[in-house]
């Protein structure tokens, strides 16, 4: 039977395209064949394919009679795309390998391919619902280290996936600009808060999951059957307002300190491709508690997490205008997840409450433990205590206007083609108003 970790011909590495550009490339060889949307200069957004540095236009395949697909190719989301079974979804990504490999089919198929940089690139999915996680355990210890010194981990953290719903209406594709966020900040010894432009802009290195196929209103999703739910995932970036969300947190959580921007990268990295770079969930330290029955699954904890490296950088605008490389902030594994990802499917589900093709899951900061994986300003600088040193010499503790943020992330296992994600960048503008 075919599970998430199975892989097939698509991931073989001796398979390569007749796309040139495909060829070693870092994001975007024939394992990869990551959904999209995107737009020719001035035409309408469809369906594509990345591969090399080229963009397939699956619509227009579709059309060719290339594909024998049903109507969702041609839609200009990929939410029904994503609604489709894991096995009508392996047998596409087959037919588009195909196209793509077998050189017999160069002649017919390269007049539906566009030049990536010459295309626009839009959200992948009408984004129904969007929630964020917490499960990064290290970047949680961090975090309540510095409001809780000696208890930094609240008690529920290790029997909950602990989140709480995002707004989906101001997720953007990497690339467009966010603008600094307004909001009320009291400083610790102030009498009153005041309302302006943060002075702590942080943003936070994640994962998105992207929801497949939904689950009816009072009917959870099984940790057995998590993986089937899961389309694909994508880097999100959940900027966030440090002194704003002090300050609003209690006791409801999160506000307007994260809703006022989330950048995602464009391209749908399937389940499919992250096959074979599916790898066992680390063991939990010795004492922790097991997860309750309805988050326990022997396979899930054998093949749910992600052989995947992150990495951050940020350039400053003195930084491009002196043509300086980006510095890398940080970088780590994936793995220091304390939840799988289908365990905070099945856990947004236990309630029955529904999920739909389409909707975003984060997965919450990834930091490692020590300070070279840390994913967020707040810990690299200690709550801004410790201001970086940029190569030009100026210094951050928090984001200026002008910054530019790029997540990455690549896949990488032995004896398989490593795929990467693309960029999810974005550069901070001035506050209006
Ligand atoms: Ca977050």
């Amino acid at each position: 039977m075919t599970r998430w970790w199975t892989t097939d011909e698509t991931h073989d590495p001796a398979r390569t395209s007749w796309v040139e550009s495909a060829q070693g490339h870092g994001d975007f060889p024939i394992q990869n064949l990551p959904y999209g949307v995107f737009s020719p200069a001035g035409a309408e957004q469809r369906i594509g394919v990345a591969i090399g540095d080229m963009i397939l236009d699956l619509a227009a395949c579709v059309k060719a009679g290339l594909i024998a697909q049903d109507a969702v190719l041609s839609h200009p989301t990929l939410n029904a795309l994503m609604a489709l079974s894991g096995e009508t979804r392996r047998s596409l990504r087959r037919a588009i390998s195909a196209l793509l490999s077998d050189p017999a089919m160069q002649a017919t198929v390269k007049p539906h391919l566009h030049v990536a940089r010459e295309c626009a690139l839009h959200l992948p999915a009408q984004i129904g619902d969007y929630s964020d996680f917490y499960v990064g355990i290290h970047h949680a210890n961090n975090i309540g280290r510095q409001f809780r010194p000696d208890n930094p981990l609240l008690p529920n953290y290790k029997y909950v996936p602990i989140g709480y719903h995002g707004r989906a209406s101001s997720i953007r594709p990497s690339g467009e600009a966010l603008v600094r966020p307004c909001g009320q900040r009291k400083a610790p010894d102030a009498d009153m808060p005041v309302y302006g432009p943060t002075a702590r802009l942080d943003y936070e290195l994640e994962l998105g999951v992207w929801v497949g196929p939904g689950n009816d209103l009072g009917s959870p999703i099984g940790i057995h059957d998590a993986a089937d739910h899961i389309a694909g995932f994508c880097l999100l970036n959940d900027w966030s307002a440090r002194d704003f969300q002090a300050w609003e947190y209690q006791p409801l959580g999160p506000f307007l300190a994260k809703n006022f921007h989330s950048t995602i990268s464009p391209w749908v990295v399937t389940a499919e491709a992250m096959a074979p770079f599916r790898i066992a969930q680390p063991a939990r330290p010795d004492g922790d508690p097991a997860p309750l029955p309805y988050l326990a699954d022997a396979d899930d904890q054998a093949h749910g997490a992600l052989g995947l490296t992150l990495a951050v950088y940020l350039t400053s605008a003195t930084m491009r205008a002196e043509g300086m490389a980006p510095m890398r902030l940080s970088h780590g594994p994936a793995s220091n997840m304390y939840w799988t990802v289908q365990q905070i499917v099945t856990h947004h589900a236990s309630n029955g409450c529904n999920l739909m093709p389409g909707d975003l899951l984060g997965t919450g900061t990834i930091s490692a433990p020590l300070r070279e994986g840390f994913g967020s300003l707040m810990e690299l600088s200690a709550g801004g205590k410790e201001p970086l040193t940029l190569p030009t010499g100026e210094t951050r503790a928090f984001l200026a206007d002008g910054d530019e943020m790029t997540l990455r992330a690549v896949a990488r296992a032995d004896g398989f083609v490593s795929i990467g994600f693309g960029d999810c960048r974005a550069q901070v503008l001035p506050a209006r108003g």
